[in-house]
């Protein structure tokens, strides 16, 4: 599986606390996210992490581009829902790719939780079959 890894500022160092929680199971995926965050989780954790622009730079647009052509299984991208960035319209057309996909996202911590433990246990092994069959 393919995941992404995505944090507003204010919620970066929350998710390397959650990759450095669950860097046994992320190890076992491709990992991908935009600029700062990816920079972030690999010199926390030393996972392998296929680093694209920093959002403000284009680096959403690049995963919204992979999500499009159904490239990415799982977004995780912990937002702060105090910040403007939140109503761009770059994030919305991200999650809209997403439901067009029915690609799974978690914009908090608990639902990330609740994802990685499905994804644990087999539970997106239906992705692959919808990959293989496109
Ligand atoms: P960043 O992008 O990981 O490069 O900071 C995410 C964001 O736009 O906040």
């Amino acid at each position: 599986m393919t995941i992404a890894l995505m944090a507003h500022d204010a919620k970066k160092e929350l998710m390397v606390q959650f990759c450095i929680a669950y860097c046994g199971i992320l190890s076992r995926h491709d990992l991908c996210a935009t600029g700062t965050t990816g920079k972030m989780v690999a010199e926390a954790t030393g996972l392998n992490i296929v680093r694209y622009l920093s959002g403000p730079q284009g680096g959403d647009q690049q995963i919204s581009a992979h999500i499009s052509c159904d490239e990415i299984d799982l977004l995780l991208f912990f937002r702060d829902p105090m910040t403007e960035k939140s109503s761009e319209q770059n994030e919305i057309d991200l999650f809209r790719l997403c439901d067009m996909r029915s690609i799974p996202v978690a914009t908090n911590i608990a639902t990330a939780e609740v994802l990685i433990h499905g994804l644990e246990r087999g539970d997106l092994d239906w992705r692959e079959i919808v990959r293989t069959a496109i």
